[in-house]
């Protein structure tokens, strides 16, 4: 009897575990939750994500002490209602990227002083929406979206407080990072043709926008922080140049998300501590060389506060034994798919997955998990080792997809999208229940007698 855990505590949230071969998070078993829930559903450990959102929280403020600005939740990688409210009460603020994310954060009664508002492409009609409710800052991302603020809160008679994006020709992915001069990019102004400093400058001179400071994102699931080190240091030399040419110096630097977490064994979390603590040096050397004064610094993580909270709990349909040329492959199809997990076929992420209901003493084989799709790339899991004696009715659990998860979402083959299911010391509620076919075909508009 294997009586190891088939997946390690690393990429697991911190109140799941696999207890006699069952899966379980904060005392709710796996076989449990699929009774009472269904599945697919996505299982979140909500002491896990005060954890995490306080452990980020702390390392900004703790690293940066009087120099620290927001420790910003990025809505994108998962928000609901009551996941805005879980944000709120760890003193976390929120980035939100749309209207809909907007209207989220205000259904939650989100303080709107500590909404930032992302984007590169915000209608009149988002912008006027959060500049009504009060949102904190919005994050201008190009001239024609300056001028639109700019006229919105003119019409209004307001000041909004604006920061602009920046791009400092670094992108981080996973373990490498990219260094140009520019980057052919959607995002944000190029500091090294110029774009940055002349978009500041309009800022200044507009009559009812204030610019608090800049923004950078350098990209997701990054490992190591060399792309952060010479994103700080050329935005610090960048607001060097504002100083001189613009006459002001700004006071605020946003340096983004992106930090990274562990979704397969040779990976490994970012820890807050460290990389707070790298980046208040990172920071202050940079203001030193460029003679600025140290920036109040702000950070945006999404996927490092819920990814691992959350864990995709499936069942198996079928098991299918496909000859290869050196052996054989079992195909094990899942009742989800590319509809609730769409980063493996989108930019093949890799995950773990683990038998959640039974132990099974069975030899391991070479498996790929995959959905119900009508789509050969509709796959969860590309290549593992499951169980050889995998049945209908098994329980198959994939942690590690709090992030861009359910967020990502779609109704794709009309599959109704997983409810979100919170589990604490032992109880378990939906925080977001399961779609029905009903709410799809509620969008349908058929006219009588027209065929
Ligand atoms: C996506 C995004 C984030 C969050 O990224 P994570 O990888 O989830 O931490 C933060 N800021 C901005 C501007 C983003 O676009």
């Amino acid at each position: 009897m294997n009586q190891k855990s088939p997946i390690e505590a690393k990429i697991l949230s911190s109140n799941a575990s696999f207890t006699e071969g069952e899966f379980a998070v904060a005392g709710m078993k796996a076989t449990e939750l699929a009774k009472e829930f269904g599945t697919p559903a996505f299982i979140i450990d909500e002491a896990d994500f005060d954890l995490r959102a306080n452990a980020f929280r702390q390392a900004l403020e703790n690293s940066f002490g009087e120099r620290a600005g927001a420790c910003y939740y990025a809505a994108k990688a998962f928000i609901s209602i009551e996941i805005a409210k879980w944000v709120e009460r760890a003193g976390l603020s929120l980035d939100v990227c749309t209207g809909g994310e907007l209207e989220v954060a205000l259904a939650a009664k989100f303080p709107p002083e500590r909404i930032e508002f992302h984007g590169n492409n915000k209608s009149e009609a988002e912008i006027a929406r959060a500049i009504e409710v009060g949102v904190g800052k919005i994050v201008a991302d190009s001239e024609i979206e300056l001028e639109r603020i700019n006229q919105i809160a003119s019409a209004k008679g307001i000041t909004q407080k604006v920061l602009i994006r920046v791009t400092p020709g670094v992108e981080a992915h996973t373990h490498q990072y990219i260094a140009t001069a520019h980057e052919d990019v959607k995002f944000g102004f190029s500091i090294a043709s110029g774009a940055a400093l002349r978009a500041v400058k309009i800022g200044l001179l507009a009559s009812n926008l204030e610019v608090g400071g800049v923004h950078f994102h350098i990209g997701s699931q990054i490992m190591g922080v060399e792309g952060f080190d010479l994103a700080i240091e050329r935005t610090s030399a960048f607001l060097k140049s504002v100083k001189e040419e613009a006459g002001q110096e700004l006071t605020e630097m946003v340096i983004g998300g992106g930090f990274a977490i562990a979704y397969v064994a040779g990976d490994e979390s970012s820890d807050a501590k460290e990389v707070l603590a790298h980046l208040f040096g990172a920071v202050k050397r940079s203001a030193e060389k460029a003679e600025i004064s140290m920036p109040r610094v702000s950070i945006e993580p999404g996927r490092a506060i819920v990814g691992l909270t959350t864990a995709t709990l499936y069942r198996v349909g079928t098991v299918k034994k496909v000859e290869l040329d050196n052996g054989s492959r079992n195909y094990v199809a899942v009742d989800g798919g590319m509809s609730d997990n769409i980063r493996t076929s989108l930019y093949d992420a890799e995950y773990s997955v683990a038998l959640a209901n039974r132990t099974s003493s069975a030899p391991l084989v070479a498996s790929r998990v995959v959905g119900k799709h009508c789509e050969s790339g509709d796959i969860i899991v590309r290549d593992c080792d499951l169980p050889g004696d995998l049945t209908p009715g098994d329980l198959l659990v994939t942690p590690a997809t709090g992030a861009y998860g359910r967020s990502m979402a779609s109704n794709y083959n009309h599959l109704p999208r997983p409810p979100v299911i919170a589990v604490r010391d032992g109880r378990a509620r939906v925080i977001l229940r399961r779609e029905t076919h009903a709410d799809l075909l509620s969008l349908e508009v058929s006219q009588e007698g027209q065929s």
